[in-house]
């Protein structure tokens, strides 16, 4: 996982960003909780993201794209935080032909808490029998959940599965046991129980909650590529190298 905490950008003409970049063999899933990003692929997809707004980009056999700091924003500046997840894709999907997912913040499924407590935004999976809109290759859930101050929210998910949870904004106590502050990522062990509870402790709190089924298969990573094997990276480069990803 990649997190660019709150960082102020200057006014620029020229967006920052980085140029056509190939990748192979998972899924990013980009979240904008400040301001704008700009993405194009060679498959020919082109989106922008803002607040709350979510792409998630199957690379699959091949891609090309590049990830830019969106015009308008870049020409004014201000203050941008985004993370971007790579998810694996299984060993049978690897292959699979490239996807692009554009999960806007309005057409995402909002799971409503008890006495106007907050909201979780279900970006991928399930929360209380409400679905995600995102398809995934592998069972994966994603959550934004907005907490205001003192609202309890409890998740559950089988403890076979990674979990593990970013606070965007503001600060929680888990289990009522230990805070976790803005910026701050905490991973469950294995070994614990199905079931944990946020509360909030500051207005407006923000956490992005992950969770997903372990692969359990060989995992080999090497820049912009996560293949089984290492003859797989080789092929890789080779079929970057001969322009097959576009
Ligand atoms: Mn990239």
């Amino acid at each position: 996982m990649g997190y660019n905490p709150d960082y102020e950008f200057a006014p620029r003409e020229n967006p920052r960003g980085v140029g056509a970049h190939p990748h192979k063999g998972f899924e990013t899933v980009t979240i904008a909780y400040k301001g704008k990003i700009e993405h194009k692929d060679s498959r020919g997809n082109h989106g922008i993201i803002g607040e709350g707004d979510v792409q998630w980009m199957t690379a699959g056999s091949g891609i090309m794209h590049q990830e830019h700091h969106e015009k308008e924003f870049s020409k004014k500046g201000g203050l941008f935080q985004m993370v971007q997840i790579w998810v694996n894709l299984p060993a049978k999907n690897k292959e699979t032909t490239p996807h692009y997912q554009d999960l806007p913040f309005k057409d995402m499924t909002k799971v409503l808490l008890k006495n106007e407590g907050g909201t979780v935004n279900v970006i991928a999976g399930e929360y209380l029998g409400q679905k995600g809109v995102a398809t995934t290759f592998s069972p994966v859930n994603l959550f934004n959940a907005y907490l205001n101050k003192g609202t309890k929210a409890e998740f559950s998910f089988p403890n076979s599965y990674n979990t593990a949870l970013l606070v965007v904004e503001g600060n929680v106590k888990v289990n009522g046991q230990q805070n976790v502050s803005k910026d701050t990522f905490a991973m469950f062990e294995n070994d614990a129980a199905e079931t944990f509870y946020l509360e909030a402790q500051d207005e407006n709190s923000i956490v992005l909650i992950m969770s997903g089924e372990p692969l359990n298969e060989p995992i080999f990573h090497y820049g912009p590529f996560v293949m089984n094997s290492e003859a797989q990276i080789i092929k890789a480069f080779e079929e970057y190298q001969s322009g097959k990803f576009g």
